[in-house]
C-alpha cells in the first residue's frame, strides 16, 4: 500500500510531467540482480526486465566494473574522433552475430530509423528503385518506436493519433501471413520490416515457417528482409536471436553460431534494449557492406551513437551472454516457468504464450483485468505489467535461477487463486 512518501514522489512526476505513462503505484530505489527495493525497503521480483532491457539482471557486477573503470578513463568523445573502445566492440559483435557491419545507435527507435533509411538508400542506389518511389512492408500490430515516422506505420490508434501528418511509403499487412507479405510486395519494395515475434503486441508467436516462407519471398524478389529484434534478441527466447528457432538445420541448440548455415537469417538486424546491459541506452543495426556502402559520412549520425562507455558496455553485454549462460539458462527457465504456469489449470488463464524467458499469459478479461492482475501482482511481490489490457507478460532478468522462479512462481499462483476464490460460484 502507499505511504505518504511513495505518494508525495508520485504527485510530483504527476505534476512535473505529462501523463504519457500510466505507472503502478510504487516508487522503486535500488536493485540487484533479479530484485528490486522500493523506498520503503520492500522487496519485489522483476519480471518486467525494463521491457526486456535488464537481461543481465539489475547493477551485473562485471558490467558495473566496466562502467566503472570505462567512465573513469573516457565516456564521451563523439563520432569525430577514433576511440580505442568502437573498433574492438564492432568487431565482436558483427563476428558473434554474422553480419558485415554495425552501425550504432542509442535508442531502439533511432535503429530502426536507421534500417528504413539504410534499406531506403539500398533500393534506389542499388537496386534502382525511381526516386522518392521505395516502399516498406511492415505488419499489422506491429510496435517498432516512436518517432513521426515510426508511429506512421503503427496499427494503434492512440500512438499516432493527432501526430499527423504521416510519414508515407509504408504497407501494412497481416502478421504472421506470408502470402498477404508476397502479394504487397512491387518493384518499389525496399524491405519487410517485422518482429520475429510481436513483443508488444502481446508476444504474439507466428506460425512456424513464417520467417523462413518471409526469406524465401525476399530472396527471390529482390528485398531486403529486416528484423527487429530490439526485444526478442539477445537470449530473451532461448535462442541468441529468435529467428534462429526457425533456422531449420542450425545445430547450435542455442543459435550461438553464426557461420552455421541459418535459413531465417535477416539482411538486416535491429538490436536494442538488453545490448546497453541495463545500465544505459545502446542500439544497432547489423547489415552487409552492400547495404552500409551507402551510409557515407554526412549521411547519418548521433552524437551519443557508439560512445566510449556505450561502446565498452555493449561489447561486455553481448560476451556475457556466452560468459554467464544466459542463453541456456533463458531456455532451460523459461519451458520451466511456461509448463509451470499452464500446470496451474487456472480459469482465468486463457493461453500462456512465448518463447524463453518471454512468456504472454492471456487472461480472461470476464474475470479481471489485466491491469487489476498487475496491481495484484504488485501487492504481493511481482513487477509486471500487462500489454494490450489482457496480456500479462513475464519476462525476468536471463540470470534468474531456480529458485528465484520458484519464489515467483509460487507468488503468481496464489495471485490467481485469490481472483478465483473472489469469483461468483458458476452453476
Ligand atoms: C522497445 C522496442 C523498440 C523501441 O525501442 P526504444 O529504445 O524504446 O526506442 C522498437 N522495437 C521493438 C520490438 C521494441 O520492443
Amino acid at each position: 500500500m502507499l505511504d505518504n512518501i511513495q505518494k508525495s514522489y508520485i504527485k510530483k512526476e504527476s505534476i512535473y510531467g505529462p501523463d504519457n505513462y500510466k505507472p503502478l503505484p510504487v516508487v522503486l530505489s535500488k536493485a540487484k540482480g533479479v530484485w528490486v527495493w522500493d523506498v520503503n525497503d520492500e522487496k519485489y521480483i522483476d519480471m518486467m526486465s525494463g521491457y526486456s532491457a535488464v537481461s543481465h539482471g539489475h547493477a551485473h557486477p562485471e558490467l558495473l566494473r566496466v562502467f566503472h573503470e570505462q567512465s573513469s578513463r573516457l565516456s564521451l568523445t563523439s563520432r569525430a574522433f577514433y576511440t580505442d573502445t568502437l573498433g574492438p566492440y564492432l568487431e565482436t559483435i558483427t563476428k558473434m552475430t554474422g553480419f558485415e557491419m554495425c552501425l550504432p545507435m542509442n535508442s531502439g527507435a533511432e535503429a530502426v530509423e536507421t534500417a528504413i533509411k539504410a534499406s531506403r538508400r539500398w533500393a534506389y542506389r542499388t537496386k534502382k528503385v525511381k526516386p522518392g518511389k521505395a516502399e516498406i512492408i511492415v505488419a499489422d500490430g506491429n510496435f517498432h518506436g516512436r518517432t513521426t515516422t515510426i508511429i506512421s506505420f503503427s496499427s494503434d490508434e492512440n500512438s499516432k493519433d493527432d501526430f499527423g501528418p504521416h510519414t508515407p511509403g509504408f504497407i501494412s499487412v497481416k502478421y504472421g501471413c506470408s502470402k498477404s507479405l508476397k502479394a504487397a510486395i512491387n518493384e518499389n519494395t525496399a524491405a519487410v520490416l517485422i518482429e520475429p515475434i510481436q513483443g508488444e503486441g502481446g508476444i504474439i508467436v507466428p506460425p512456424e515457417n513464417y520467417l523462413k516462407e518471409v526469406r524465401d519471398i525476399c530472396t527471390k524478389k529482390n528485398v531486403l528482409m529486416l528484423l527487429d529484434e530490439i526485444q526478442s534478441g539477445l537470449g530473451r527466447t532461448g535462442k541468441l536471436f529468435a529467428y534462429q528457432h526457425s533456422c531449420g538445420n542450425c545445430s547450435c541448440d542455442i543459435g550461438c553460431k553464426p557461420n552455421q548455415p541459418q535459413e531465417s537469417k535477416p539482411d538486416g538486424l535491429i538490436l536494442g534494449k538488453a545490448l546497453g546491459g541495463g545500465f544505459m541506452p545502446v542500439s544497432c543495426f547489423l547489415s552487409s557492406k552492400e547495404v552500409m556502402q551507402w551510409m557515407n559520412p554526412g549521411s547519418h549520425g548521433s552524437t551519443f551513437g557508439g560512445n566510449p562507455l556505450a561502446a565498452a558496455i555493449a561489447k561486455r553485454s553481448i560476451e556475457l551472454l556466452d560468459e554467464d549462460k544466459l542463453i541456456e539458462n533463458s531456455k532451460v527457465m523459461g519451458e520451466y516457468f511456461k509448463k509451470s504456469l499452464i500446470d496451474m489449470n487456472s480459469k482465468i488463464i486463457k493461453e500462456v504464450r512465448g518463447k524463453g524467458l518471454w512468456l504472454g499469459v492471456e487472461i480472461d478479461p470476464k474475470y479481471i483485468s489485466g491491469k487489476d492482475l498487475s496491481k495484484l501482482c504488485l501487492e504481493n511481490g511481482i513487477l509486471c505489467k500487462e500489454t494490450h489490457e489482457t496480456t500479462i507478460r513475464y519476462a525476468p532478468p536471463l540470470t534468474i535461477s531456480k529458485k528465484e522462479l520458484d519464489w515467483a512462481i509460487n507468488k503468481i499462483k496464489s495471485v490467481f487463486e485469490e481472483v478465483e476464490k473472489k469469483l461468483p460460484k458458476t452453476k
